[in-house]
């Protein structure tokens, strides 16, 4: 059981907090022993957020929130499943629903997924409906006639993807001009080369005198210097800046060769028959690959990539949500933001291209108080993505060592027919060898 006996190993030697510098110990005290019940939100928000089972804030909501009130430009890096919606969420449900009524669109948030669009206004729904906070969400995929006719209903809060949002603006059904607040989730992905153009195009469309939030669990140098151009005198907000993981995830890599890597997959979801497994693949062809793969075993799966339509990608996501079925293999379309509850283990089938997707990926698991095992599949073509990513978390991920004969082992348990065959042909081999040498004597 070479795999399990490792995270069972792996479960003993969890890692462990690093302890407090003497100097924080105050700020930490305090901290703890805030809980938003001594805040003085609007009273229909304390109710809500009391509702939802938020009893204290997390770190990144405790230092967030007062600037955010106050009106101030804000940048936040803080770990995956860290609370990070919540912490921009409640600052902004506060405000627009005190002070002087007023009308229009007043906080836009963009997101670059359309799943994290849906869940990111789920969250200003939940927390912001008792205070009459309206919110929606609009992105591609689908039509866009119930998106036009609930803009023209009114909303306080729109959460966007680019190009839909884009579209609306062009067709005159969307005007951003009393905006007061735009947030940027996962805001270094918002910043990169693919939505730079589309950002900054927003930007000019958006009042000069506004509040900008930049909200992310990684952020590099380059683009870091990039926000800071686009805001004024920011509140910066690095919680642990020295360890972009999530302290609630178990993560390792086990060197395994790409035609290998079903099997392993494969004995991970057998020894792990109630888990749920987000596994994540390179390709949208490797994504159906791989479950049809596990279905030619008799495991079932559902697939989520970016060739899909929007209907069988909320399917995917809704059966795997409720865990109607437990295993997800995804391309990095689901990696960035995505909040699925109990997912017990990250599995990187392949090792992603961009060394931040693997610090997104895995914080699929370990959200909130939960804790999560994450385990990288990596071939030896891999190996210098590998180091790419030891390289941007500043040390090398353990190594699930798997000797010969567990390695084997996984390879001839496997259901595979296809293996069967090889099984078939090697014996069939022996056979004939054998034959050979009893004819030679
Ligand atoms: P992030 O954006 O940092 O990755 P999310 O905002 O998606 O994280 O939140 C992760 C999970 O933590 C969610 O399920 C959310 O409901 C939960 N959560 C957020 N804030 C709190 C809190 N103060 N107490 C308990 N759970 C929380
Ligand atoms: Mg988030």
């Amino acid at each position: 059981m070479a795999i399990q006996s490792t995270l069972c190993h792996l479960e003993k030697h969890r890692y462990k907090p690093v302890p407090l510098h003497p100097s924080a110990v105050l700020i930490h005290k305090s901290f703890r022993s805030m809980r938003f019940s001594s805040y003085s939100f609007q009273p229909e928000l304390s109710k809500s957020i009391v509702e939802a089972g938020f009893v204290k804030p997390t770190d990144i909501q405790y230092k967030a929130i007062p600037p955010i009130m106050k009106g101030d430009d804000v940048l936040a890096i803080a770990q995956t499943g860290t609370g990070k919606t919540a912490a921009f969420a409640i600052p902004m449900i506060h405000r627009l629903s005190t002070g002087k009524p007023k009308t229009g669109l007043r906080c836009l948030v963009m997101v670059p997924t359309r799943e994290l669009a849906m869940q990111v206004r789920g969250v200003f729904d939940q927390l912001g409906k008792a205070s009459n906070v309206k919110a929606m969400s609009i992105f591609g995929g689908v039509e866009q006639d119930p998106q036009i006719a609930g803009l023209l209903k009114g909303t306080d809060v729109l959460v966007a993807t680019p190009g839909r949002m884009f579209d609306l603006v062009s067709q005159g059904f969307l005007k951003l001009d009393a905006i007061e607040t735009l947030i940027l989730d996962e805001a270094d992905h918002m910043l990169d080369l693919g939505f730079i153009h589309d950002i900054r195009q927003l930007i000019r469309l958006l009042p000069q005198k506004r509040q900008t939030l930049f909200f992310s669990a990684t952020i590099d140098a380059e683009i870091k210097k990039l926000a800071y151009s686009l805001v004024i005198n920011p509140i910066r907000i690095q919680i642990s800046p020295n360890d972009p993981v999530s302290k609630n995830i178990d993560h390792s890599v086990a060197y395994i060769s790409m035609d290998d890597k079903r099997f392993f997959l494969e004995r991970l979801i057998r020894e792990h028959p109630d888990a749920k497994v987000l596994t994540f693949v390179r390709t949208k062809v490797r994504a159906e690959r791989v479950s049809t793969a596990l279905e030619r075993v008799g495991i079932k799966s559902v697939c989520m990539h970016g060739d899909m339509d929007q209907k069988l990608r909320n399917e995917s996501m809704g059966v795997f949500r409720k865990g109607e079925v437990q295993i997800l293999i995804a391309t990095d379309v689901s990696a960035r933001g995505i909040d699925i509850p109990d997912v017990n283990y990250v599995v990187n089938y392949d090792i992603p291209e961009k060394p931040e997707n693997y610090v997104h990926r895995i914080g699929r698991t370990g959200r909130g108080t939960q804790r999560g095992i994450a385990v990288s599949f990596c071939s030896p073509d891999e190996k210098p993505l590998l180091d790419e990513i030891a390289e941007l978390i500043g040390k090398p991920i353990q190594l699930l060592k798997i000797d010969k004969e567990s390695y084997d082992e996984t390879v001839s348990l496997s259901n595979a027919v296809d293996h069967d065959w090889r099984k078939l042909i090697a014996e069939n081999e022996n056979v004939v060898i054998k034959k050979r040498k009893k004819k030679k004597k």
